[in-house]
């Protein structure tokens, strides 16, 4: 069994064809500019829509910890106090909160996957997405076994952090890596990544020496890492590493800071603007001079 938050069918940015994905539960590095941070945690946990609330209380009636307090017409969500046990959510009437996040079975996660299996084409497929599916090997691993039998495509998108003895058991399993490339300054990646150490070099070192094929995809935040260093850096790597078969930028959008909130997480890039097409031209142009 693992963990899952979702599964998308008929996704066009996930790989190449029609694809569908699924998301896993589980993270270590939390970015700052995530726009999945349901993922963060392994367990499910408990999302609140403050536009969609009508203050009637339910919820509180329901909660066994206290977690949904009202005071001077406000609601207030104690997060830590929750355990998912999604009574609150079920008596809702507005459909204000949910659970995100449920145990799921790989073979009730395949046959979601083989209905899709008439559109995949020669190209599509199935991609695993998360958070960082690789903290779920043994799942993570029976999904794809699952996979190859049916010979579907896979790819995996991942942040590299991969243990080494994980990563060769996914090897013959996986057909296309998506591997994010965050940051080139480590300080700088660590205070925004809670990422460190030398696994990710271990990743790209070990897909080039076999060859295992490589989207390397870049998010890029203004005022972060939209720097021409780190550009360049990246185009520098395509050129080294033949696996590197395409790279690809993914814009900074805003469109996940709203899910920040409903978890009762800070969203530390509250007023970043998303660049304008001639940023990305200007990026677009040192990726790929
Ligand atoms: S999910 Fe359960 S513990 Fe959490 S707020 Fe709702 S009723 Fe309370
Ligand atoms: S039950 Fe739903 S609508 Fe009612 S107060 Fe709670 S969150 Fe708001």
């Amino acid at each position: 069994m693992g963990i899952i938050f979702d599964i998308q069918r008929f996704c066009y940015h996930d790989g190449p064809g029609i694809r569908t994905t699924v998301f896993f539960k589980g993270c270590q590095l939390r970015c700052a500019w995530c726009h999945n941070p349901e993922s963060f945690r392994m367990q499910p946990q408990l999302r609140y829509v403050s536009q969609l609330c009508t203050g009637c209380g339910q919820c509180a009636a329901e909660c066994p910890r206290q977690v949904h307090r009202f005071s001077e017409g406000l609601h207030r969500v104690d997060f830590a106090a929750c355990t998912a046990c999604g009574a609150c959510a079920d008596s809702c009437p507005s459909g204000a909160l949910k659970i995100s996040g449920y145990e799921a079975d790989p073979r009730q996660v395949m046959e979601v996957v083989l209905r899709d299996l008439p559109y995949y084409g020669t190209e599509g497929g199935l991609t695993i997405s998360g958070g960082e599916p690789t903290l779920q090997p043994d799942f993570l691993l029976e999904l794809l076994s699952l996979a190859r039998q049916e010979q579907i495509h896979t790819c995996l998108e991942t942040n590299g952090y991969i243990s080494p003895s994980v990563l060769e058991a996914l090897l013959p399993l996986t057909d296309l890596f998506l591997l994010d490339y965050k940051l080139t300054d480590p300080e700088e990646l660590q205070r925004c990544t809670q990422a460190c150490g030398p696994l990710w070099e271990h990743s790209l070192h070990r897909l080039q020496e076999v060859s295992k094929p490589v989207v390397l995809r870049l998010p890029i935040i203004p005022g972060i890492n939209d720097l021409q260093e780190h550009l360049a850096q990246a185009a520098l790597l395509a050129k080294t590493h033949s696996c590197i078969r395409k790279t690809e930028i993914m814009p900074y959008h805003s469109l996940g800071a709203g899910k920040w909130e409903e978890l009762g997480l800070p969203y530390a890039l509250a007023g970043t603007a998303e660049p304008d097409s001639e940023q990305k031209r200007c990026w677009e142009s040192i990726l790929h001079p």
